[in-house]
């Protein structure tokens, strides 16, 4: 059983075929930060438009070599000094319009039972920061003909997003029109709801398959971007090859029958008051499933160096975790070199309590709770 990660999926979001008139016009997005939680969402909104969506690389050392360095103009943590090695590759391609959105807000699955679902400021100040490296000298993006496009998006207040989006769009696309937009708006949502209900409904099957099979699995406590093998450095993909099942937190299930029967809701109130930070909030629910799903025998928390914004939840969310017994294990201060030696040796220790204590675990968590749902068990 191995868990499909989010560069894979990438490549099969739905495409339709409307609005062939703008199929010549091709918008690059740099795969950075928050377009990791929002990409299906772009893809359906400028499918919508006609327009094709051609995304950077994943991130690589590679890639900040070639064509990010000496365009940094502030310091910064790796994740958006990152954001100079994409945009620069989009430059190298066959693009008419860059567009690298100022994400203000998620639409995060907690919103309506959290303070707010806010970005961290670095994220949605990063176009603006990278892009003053790409003219310094001269304006890269007017030499070669591209439109740099980078719009203010509040996806925490949706019914502004036709607004913001067109007139952002507009000086690119002449015969945009409002209407158009406010439709894409609309297929955006729906692209992303789509996809994260085929994601949720991904892993509840692997969660099936762990109590069929009793057998444990880790969840992954960190940001969405971790999934990007340069941020992340497929720290989870070691553990798969040792068979364990990985979930990412952000696409846990969230049926009913399930968090009534963990004991648990959409409200982190009770450990986490100062709700604002989407990601944050979501790792603090994250950490509260991991601690009552008894199959979930260990979390496996990710943090780039130089994270301001992780430091203040690394106790709480380590506390959830470890008040049932659950094993907390964190990789913080990630950058951009792949510490591949050291991973696998800590991958390998980390094995060792999982196989010694897990069965353990799920027994104590199992004693805590009614009796399976049927659900879960199909
Ligand atoms: S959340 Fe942390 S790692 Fe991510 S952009 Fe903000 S400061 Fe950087």
């Amino acid at each position: 059983m191995s868990f499909l990660t989010l560069p894979k999926l990438l490549g099969k979001l739905r495409s339709s075929q409307k609005g062939q008139a703008r199929r010549s016009i091709k918008v690059g997005i740099p795969k950075f930060l928050n377009i990791w939680g929002t990409a299906p969402f772009w893809v359906g909104f400028f499918d919508s438009l006609g327009m094709k969506v051609v995304f950077s690389s994943d991130t690589s050392e590679e890639q900040y070599r070639t064509y990010g360095k000496g365009r940094i103009t502030m310091d910064s943590c790796f994740p958006v000094k990152a954001l100079a090695g994409h945009i620069g590759e989009l430059l190298h391609k066959d693009i008419d319009i860059l567009f690298v959105p100022m994400i203000y807000s998620l639409p995060s699955f907690l919103r309506g039972h959290v303070m707010d679902t806010l970005c961290c400021t670095r994220v949605m100040m990063a176009p603006e920061n990278i892009k003053a490296g790409f003219l310094k000298e001269k304006d890269e993006f007017k030499e070669r003909g591209i439109k740099y496009v980078s719009p203010f998006v509040p996806f925490g207040e949706p019914e502004l997003l036709p607004k913001y989006l067109f007139e952002g769009l507009k000086p690119a696309v002449e015969d945009l029109t409002y209407e158009e937009v406010v439709e894409a708006v609309k297929e955006g949502f729906a692209s992303l709801e789509e996809f994260d209900k085929s994601m949720r409904e991904k892993s509840l099957e692997i969660l099936r398959w762990c109590v069929k099979n009793n057998r444990p699995a880790l969840l992954v406590l960190a940001r969405p971007y971790h999934m990007d093998p340069g941020i992340g450095h497929e720290i989870d993909a070691e553990f798969q090859l040792y068979g364990y099942p990985v979930l990412w937190y952000n696409y846990l299930p969230i049926d009913k029958w399930l968090l009534d029967w963990l004991g648990i809701s959409l409200d982190i109130s009770d450990v986490w008051t100062s709700s604002y930070s989407s990601n944050t909030n979501e790792i603090i629910w994250g950490a509260k499933f991991a601690s009552r799903f008894p199959w979930i025998t260990g979390v496996i928390r990710l943090s780039s160096y130089e994270c301001g914004m992780d430091q203040p939840t690394f106790t709480p969310a380590q506390r959830i975790v470890e008040s049932s017994g659950t094993l907390f294990f964190k990789f913080g201060e990630l950058d951009e070199t792949k510490p591949a030696g050291s991973v696998k040796i800590r991958v390998e220790t980390i094995v060792y309590y999982l196989e010694k204590y897990s069965q353990d675990i799920i027994k104590r968590k199992l004693s805590r709770l009614g009796e399976v749902p049927k659900e879960l068990t199909l």
